[in-house]
């Protein structure tokens, strides 16, 4: 079994998946979080990333790590 380290939490897990880059716990988070993102762009396509921020309550971290990853894209200034 192979384990790796959680780059969300950095805690130790075993990886069910290669490849895998976070915990279970941190990936259902993750999927429901960006989930509640792309919800809001979608209906919100000029929001800036405060706007984001503001409205989903979803950390600055988080949102960021979303926007390095190239999973959404920010219009709005
Ligand atoms: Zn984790």
């Amino acid at each position: 079994m192979e384990r790796g380290i959680c780059k969300i939490c950095e805690k130790f897990f075993i990886m069910i998946q290669k490849g895998q880059e976070m915990c279970n716990s941190c990936y259902e988070q993750d999927v429901n979080q960006y989930r509640a993102v792309r919800d809001y762009l979608s209906e919100n396509s000029h929001a800036t990333i405060m706007d984001i921020y503001f409205n989903t309550k979803i950390p600055m971290k988080t949102l960021k790590r979303y926007i390095e990853e190239g999973r959404i894209r920010i219009i709005g200034k």
